[in-house]
């Protein structure tokens, strides 16, 4: 495995891959790795028979009331894990320096980043978009692996990869969980005893949904009403950003599952200064 810090560093590794023969795959994260982002590496591995990971907190991501500083680190635990989940080459760029001098450029994807998250992270996917661009050129990829766990991410991300003729192939992994149920997340730790009893009731909530979308209840209005009853019991702990239903491919709001196309139940919740989402494909 080789670690590399500097752009160019990080394109001779990715042509010495190249030279032999190797087709290239590309994991972003965030560090502070768990088995969510491992299930990504180990995708990569499996078609590719390659992946590059970086490993780097973006802080135009983070709005300034954020959690950039505290945001979760350890180099070092990375990339043990890294290591012996088979990652050829990690990138870990110092954050000084990651966008040169006077940096002024940014990436919008108009309508996709307004809904959901986008509405309490204003900004927050220009500086997904904007630094997945930089790095795509970087790596120049043939595919890249994100989790369905940032499910507005992952499609804002495809959206622009064809828009901008990136020459990469998205694949979006399924969200890997805890045994109770609660979405992996390096945001996770932060969660006291208290908050982290109450987490689960977010997939709690989506599986009901589900469930009455299984049992042949169409109208969203009584999903989202479905999903609400169960996370009232996320207070006092918990509170509730948003539960939305909207289509898989545009994230709009729909009225009625159905001949609309599929449909996504996403759902955001703080939880002290945590903050955690989930989403789930209802039917189809
Ligand atoms: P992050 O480090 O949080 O920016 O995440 C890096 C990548 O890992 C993103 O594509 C995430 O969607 C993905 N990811 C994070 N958590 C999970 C999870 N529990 N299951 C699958 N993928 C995940």
């Amino acid at each position: 495995m080789k670690v590399v810090t500097t752009e160019r560093q990080l394109r001779e590794a990715v042509a010495a891959l190249r030279r032999r023969g190797r087709k290239v795959g590309f994991v972003p994260t965030m560090g502070y790795l768990h088995e969510g982002h491992l299930s990504l590496v180990r995708a990569s591995r499996r078609e590719c028979r390659t992946a590059v990971v970086s490993v780097f907190v973006n802080p135009i991501q983070f709005g300034p009331k954020e959690d950039l500083k505290s945001y979760p680190r350890d180099p070092a635990r990375d990339l043990k894990l890294l290591r012996r989940a088979g990652a050829d080459v990690v990138y870990l760029p110092r954050e000084k320096g990651f966008y040169p001098d006077g940096f002024q450029t940014s990436v919008r994807v108009r309508d996709l980043q307004r809904p959901w998250c986008g509405r309490t992270r204003p900004g927050h996917f220009d500086g997904v978009a904007t630094v997945v661009s930089v790095l795509l050129h970087r790596v120049g990829p043939d595919a890249i692996y994100m989790g369905q766990k940032d499910y507005q991410q992952a499609v804002l991300v495809g959206r622009m990869i064809e828009d901008l003729s990136f020459p990469v192939r998205l694949r979006i992994c399924p969200i890997v969980r805890e045994k109770d149920g609660l979405a992996m997340s390096s945001r996770n730790v932060r969660l006291s005893a208290r908050e982290r009893a109450k987490a689960p009731l977010l997939y709690a909530a989506l599986k009901r949904m589900r469930e009455a979308a299984a049992g042949g209840q169409r109208r969203t209005a009584r999903l989202r009403g479905i999903g609400l009853e169960v996370l009232e019991a996320i207070r006092p702990e918990g509170r509730l950003e948003y539960l939305e239903i909207g289509s898989a491919v545009t994230l709009e709001p729909m009225v009625e599952l159905g001949p609309g196309g599929r449909a996504v139940a996403a759902v955001a919740a703080r939880f002290g200064r945590t903050r955690l989402i989930d989403n789930l494909f209802l039917g189809g």
